[in-house]
C-alpha cells in the first residue's frame, strides 16, 4: 500500500516547476463581494467598468447555442476579423486564451536552460514567471529612476538592449507598461529594435494599447513588416472589457507563428470567446466610447487624488499607480475595510505605491470618500 502521508508530489516537480509559485489573487474577491454587495469598488485589476460591447454580449449569448459542439479549433472567423482589422495575413496570427498565455507559450517554445531572456524591473509579473517555466535564465534590467522625466519608474531601453547576450532568446517589453503605467513612443522602439540581433525575438505587449493617445506612440504592429522578429501581443481583457472571456492574439512573423501552432492546446479558445471577441472586433464606437470615458476619468481621478495629497505616475492606460512615499499596506487594508479593492504593490517591490483602476464614476467617487474618511 502506498503511505499517502508520506506521498509529496512536489518533490518529484520538474526543475523550472520547483522554482515556481501557484498564483496568489492577492483577495478573495467572492468572499468581498458577499460581504460589500454593491458597495464594493472593485479597482484591482484594470478591468473595465463600462463593460463590452452590446454587440458582444449579444454574439455570446447566441454562441451558447453551440455550446455542445467543440470551437473551431484554428479560431478562423476572429483571425480573418483581426487580419482585416489590423492589415495582416492571417498566418500571422496566433490567438491565445488570454494573452497571459501567449507570453507563456513564447518562452516555452523558444526558450530553455541554454538561454536567457531580458526583462525590465517593475515590468508585467508574467515575463518572470514565463521565464522560470520554461527553465531560462532570467536578466531583470533596473527601471529608470522615480525621478525621470516621462517614464518614472518605467522601462530603460538603452540599458535593456545592452543587457541582450548571445545567449539572448527574447525580450519582453510591457507598452504601456502595468505596473507602472509608463510608455516609450515609436522613435524609441524603432531605435532599440536597431540594437538588438535579428535572432532575440522583441515581444512588445500593448495589453493597453487602445487607451493611449499620447503623440508619437502608435502601435508596434505598425513596424512588423521591417522587423521579422518583432512579436505584438493584444488581448481583448482590458479596452474590450471581456477579461471573463479569456481572448488574447499575438501578430508575429509567420515562422513564429508555426513554432507557436505545434505547442498551442487545439482548443485553447472557447466559441463563445471567439464570437465575443470578433463582435467587440467591429464595435468602434463602443471602443471610442471607453477611450474617451477613460482619458477623462483619469484624468478627473488624478486630479482628485492630487488634491488629497496622492501622487500619481504619469498614466497612459486604465489605471493609476498612486506612489505614497511610504509604506502603502496600512492604507491598502483601511480600503479594503471600506469594500474598495485597489492592488498593492509589494509583491513587485513597489510597497510605497498601490494600483488603482480607473472604475466608473460611483465606484471612483467610492474611493474618494473612503480616503476623505480615513483622513
Ligand atoms: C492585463 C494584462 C495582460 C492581459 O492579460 P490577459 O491574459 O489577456 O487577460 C497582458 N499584459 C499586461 C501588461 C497586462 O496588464
Amino acid at each position: 500500500m502506498p503511505d499517502r502521508l508520506r506521498f509529496d508530489a512536489t518533490r518529484l516537480a520538474n526543475a523550472a516547476t520547483a522554482s515556481l509559485r501557484a498564483y496568489d489573487p492577492g483577495h478573495d474577491l467572492p468572499a468581498l463581494r458577499l460581504r460589500f454587495g454593491a458597495q464594493i469598488a472593485e479597482l484591482g485589476s484594470n478591468e473595465n467598468a463600462l463593460g463590452p460591447s452590446p454587440h458582444a454580449v449579444a454574439a455570446m449569448h447566441a454562441a451558447l447555442g453551440d455550446i455542445h459542439r467543440y470551437p473551431d479549433p484554428r479560431g478562423a472567423a476572429l483571425k480573418a476579423a483581426l487580419s482585416r482589422h489590423w492589415q495582416v495575413d492571417a498566418a500571422r496570427i496566433v490567438l491565445g486564451n488570454g494573452s497571459h498565455e501567449l507570453l507563456m507559450m513564447l518562452a516555452q517554445c523558444f526558450a530553455d536552460a541554454a538561454h536567457s531572456v531580458v526583462f525590465a524591473q517593475y515590468g508585467f509579473a508574467v515575463y518572470p514567471i514565463a521565464t522560470a517555466a520554461a527553465g531560462a535564465q532570467p536578466i531583470c534590467v533596473p527601471a529608470l529612476p522615480r525621478t525621470h522625466a516621462s517614464a518614472p519608474l518605467g522601462h530603460d531601453l538603452d540599458a535593456m538592449a545592452a543587457a541582450v547576450r548571445a545567449d539572448t532568446r527574447i525580450v519582453y517589453l510591457a507598452n504601456p507598461n502595468n505596473p507602472t503605467g509608463t510608455w516609450f513612443d515609436d522613435a524609441a522602439l524603432e531605435a532599440f529594435l536597431a540594437k538588438v540581433p535579428s535572432q532575440v525575438l522583441v515581444v512588445v505587449d500593448e495589453a493597453y494599447n487602445e487607451y493611449v493617445d499620447a503623440p508619437g506612440l502608435s502601435s508596434a504592429l505598425r513596424l512588423g513588416d521591417r522587423h521579422p522578429n518583432l512579436v505584438v501581443a493584444r488581448t481583448f481583457s482590458k479596452a474590450h472589457a471581456l477579461a471573463g472571456a479569456r481572448v488574447g492574439y499575438l501578430v508575429a512573423d509567420a515562422s513564429v507563428v508555426a513554432v507557436l501552432e505545434r505547442m498551442r492546446e487545439s482548443f485553447n479558445l472557447n466559441g463563445v470567446a471567439l464570437a465575443g471577441a470578433e463582435a467587440a472586433l467591429g464595435d468602434d464606437a463602443h471602443l471610442a466610447r471607453v477611450r474617451q470615458f477613460n482619458t477623462h476619468e483619469r484624468t478627473w481621478l488624478a486630479a482628485e487624488l492630487a488634491q488629497r495629497g496622492y501622487a500619481t505616475l504619469p498614466s497612459q492606460t486604465n489605471f493609476l499607480l498612486v506612489d505614497l512615499g511610504r509604506e502603502a499596506g496600512d492604507l491598502e487594508r483601511q480600503l479594503l475595510e471600506r469594500g474598495v479593492i485597489v492592488r498593492p504593490m509589494a509583491g513587485y517591490g513597489l510597497a510605497q505605491t498601490l494600483r488603482v483602476s480607473v472604475g466608473s464614476h460611483e465606484e471612483n467617487q467610492r474611493l474618494l470618500s473612503a480616503l476623505d474618511a480615513l483622513a
